[in-house]
């Protein structure tokens, strides 16, 4: 197995087909698990993620139907929609796309989804069960990196693990994640962020580097020690003279890096491919919960 390079996608068909053969077994017991999305508005890159989540809920014979409102949606329309969602027993996760147009309030629409079909598990209960080390729903994106992780045997025990960014999304969940007593798990963590005075010292330090800022390859070279771990999760849009105007990079400066680090997840192709599979795990295991 290649570890330099942490490619999402073997990871991401591993799971997969153990997920094939749960969709399987509960189609057996005529239960199709179901996604219901809320977009709101008109963000594009909102709008590609939630069409692609919905594609690969077909693609797996789930079902999957998208809720979109307009840019200047009222707020309790939202809320009377995830009432009725929540109540309505063929739904078993509800997914709130962000973010949200600045006149709502993300939060308290957040706190109005069941906390037992918020498959990206940003529930409020959900986030302070996983803080207690007895996790409901992982949010997705920080499970995916965990299964990056724990598919290429990258042993983090004991390990210092620098996260930078403390986002309810990413970083907080991740690191709360690593410093749990999980087989994943029992690191040393930092959490560091706009606020973090001389970011390097701390990532100078650091076995492993979860990045999560959403700032265009900030992460460098002369930021890491060698043959550390760099985990990427940033998406970044820079525009370009290609046909589409556009590539995406992560937060780490992946050509500096690739040959100081012991492994690296790239963008695309490293993290982003994991969100969605464990959108698709969580949705599955939200539907197996309804088998008494
Ligand atoms: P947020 O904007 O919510 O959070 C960014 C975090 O980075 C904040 O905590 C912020 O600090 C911190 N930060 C900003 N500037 C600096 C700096 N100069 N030094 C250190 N920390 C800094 O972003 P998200 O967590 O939602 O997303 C982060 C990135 O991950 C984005 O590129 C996003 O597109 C990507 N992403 C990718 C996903 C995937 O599927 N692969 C899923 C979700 C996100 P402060 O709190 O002080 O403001």
């Amino acid at each position: 197995m290649n570890r330099k390079l942490l490619i999402g996608k073997p990871v991401s068909e591993n799971i997969k087909k153990s997920l094939v053969e749960k969709i399987n077994s509960l189609s057996k017991k005529n239960i199709i698990p179901k996604l219901a999305a809320i977009l709101v508005g008109d963000d594009p890159a909102s709008k590609i993620y939630v069409k692609s989540k919905h594609k690969t809920f077909l693609k797996f014979n789930c079902q999957s139907e998208i809720h979109h409102f307009l840019n200047d949606s009222n707020e309790n329309d939202i809320c009377d929609l995830i009432s009725r969602l929540n109540k309505d027993k063929s739904t078993h996760g509800i997914l709130l796309q962000l973010p949200l147009p600045l006149h709502l309030n993300s939060k308290r629409i957040l706190d109005s989804i069941d906390p037992n079909k918020d498959v990206d598990g940003l529930h409020p209960m959900n986030l302070g069960r996983l803080l207690q080390g007895n996790p409901n729903f992982i949010p997705c994106t920080p499970y995916g990196c965990l299964e990056i992780l724990r598919y290429y045997k990258i042993n983090v025990k004991s390990k210092h693990v620098v996260v930078i960014g403390r986002s309810n999304l990413v970083g907080k969940p991740i690191a709360a994640l690593l410093s749990q007593k999980f087989d994943i798990g029992n690191s040393t963590v930092t959490l560091c962020h706009s606020q973090t005075k001389n970011l390097s010292k701390y990532t100078k330090m650091a076995d492993v580097i979860i990045v999560a800022v959403g700032i265009p390859a900030m992460l460098k070279s002369n930021m890491v020690k060698k043959d550390a771990v760099v985990i990427d999760v940033g998406i970044n849009r820079v525009d370009d003279d290609s046909q589409k105007g556009y590539h995406i990079i992560g937060d780490a400066d992946y050509s500096s890096l690739i040959n100081k680090v012991s492994s690296i997840t790239p963008v695309p192709g490293g993290v982003g491919p994991m969100t969605i599979t464990m959108l698709l795990n969580n949705t599955i295991a939200s539907a197996e919960k309804t088998i008494i």
